[in-house]
Formats: C-alpha cells, sequence, structure tokens
C-alpha cells in the first residue's frame, strides 16, 4: 500500500505522548508521616521541578494517602519511574551525614531512600519547616536518579545545604542548575525513545 507522504509524520505526531517528560514517583513511607505532611512535601518537591521540564506524578504505594494498593504500584515498573522510602530515623551507617541516599549507576538510578529522622534535626537546625526540607530532600534524591552520583556547588544538588540554601529553602528558590535541567529531561527523554522501540 502506497502511504501518502504526510501520513507518517501525522501519525508520528499522534503516538508521541503529550508528557514527554512524565517522571513517574512511586513513594512508599515507612516513618508514619501525617496526610497533610505528605501532601505538603510533594507540593514542595512540584515546586523544586517547575520550569525544569520535568513534570512529576506521584503515587502513594505505603502511608497516610496510600489507598488499597493499585495497579500503579503493583505493576510492572516504567522505565521512567521511581520508587522512594521513607525511613524513620538516619542513615545507617555512622559516616553518611546525609539526608538520603539514591543506588545510583553513573547514569543514574531508580531507588532512593530520605531519612526522616534526619530531615526532621536538620529542618529543626536550620529553623524551616520539616515538610520544606522533606520536599527538597526528596528532590535531591530524584535529581541522583536523574543525574547520577554527582554534586554541584550550587542549588538543589549541593552535597550538604548550608543556611543560605536553607533561606533559598523557604523562599522555594533552589533548583537544578540549567545544565542538569536539560540532562535530567534528555536522561528522560532517551530512555522512553528506548521504551517506545
Ligand atoms: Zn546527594
Amino acid at each position: 500500500m502506497k502511504i501518502p507522504a504526510s501520513l507518517p509524520s501525522i501519525l508520528w505526531i499522534i503516538s508521541v505522548p503529550c508528557s514527554a517528560q512524565t517522571l513517574l514517583v512511586g513513594l512508599y513511607d515507612y516513618s508514619y508521616l501525617s496526610a497533610q505532611e505528605m501532601i505538603r512535601l510533594t507540593e514542595t518537591a512540584d515546586r523544586a521541578f517547575a520550569h525544569s521540564g520535568i513534570h512529576i506524578v506521584w503515587s502513594h504505594c505505603r502511608g497516610a494517602l496510600a489507598a488499597v494498593p493499585g495497579a500503579t504500584c503493583e505493576g510492572e515498573m516504567q522505565i521512567n519511574e521511581i520508587v522512594i522510602r521513607f525511613q524513620p530515623g538516619g542513615p545507617r551507617s555512622s559516616h553518611d551525614g546525609r539526608l538520603g541516599h539514591t543506588m545510583v549507576t553513573a547514569e543514574g538510578g531508580y531507588y532512593a531512600s530520605v531519612f526522616v529522622g534526619s530531615v526532621r534535626a536538620q529542618a529543626a537546625g536550620f529553623g524551616i519547616a520539616f515538610d520544606l526540607l522533606m520536599g527538597y530532600s526528596v528532590a535531591h534524591e530524584v535529581g541522583h536518579c536523574l543525574l547520577g552520583p554527582g554534586h554541584s556547588y550550587a542549588g538543589l544538588m549541593r552535597g550538604e545545604w548550608n543556611r543560605k540554601d536553607a533561606s533559598e529553602i523557604s523562599r522555594l528558590s533552589l533548583h537544578l542548575t540549567k545544565q542538569e535541567a536539560r540532562k535530567a529531561v534528555a536522561r528522560l527523554t532517551l530512555a522512553e525513545g528506548a521504551a517506545r522501540r
């Protein structure tokens, strides 16, 4: 059958999902956060990724907002999907004073943990709201999943936040650098392209 020249490009447009840079994040809360804390921390993480070109779709798989386990949490993981666990307490190793951890290769990863006890203590130390720092800690680990293990000298992906960063967090103005955002979007686009082949 001869296909008119214009048809393939029309089909291509139809088959490309409009959410090309969507990231699915499954949340598993083992630290008994309240529904309000869960809502606020996801809203905060959304703000951290605003203007980055990445849209996060959250699934509450365990915790206050988890419905009856649904297909979104039980099915096969998607190529653009990651899992974040909220662990009570801090990191297991005393050498690791960080607020979270992501299992990563140079390209990125799929499984991250946020240490809720450490975040709570650090938020109190900075004098900022707990759910605010939780949101940014989640966003930082999402960043590792998309960018790999490295840290930057400024912004969301700094290795350790100081008081200046904390004041940017309280103004919701800590983000990926432009270069990091481009890299993260490219990785998601590549993954989705590979999944379609
Ligand atoms: Zn980090």
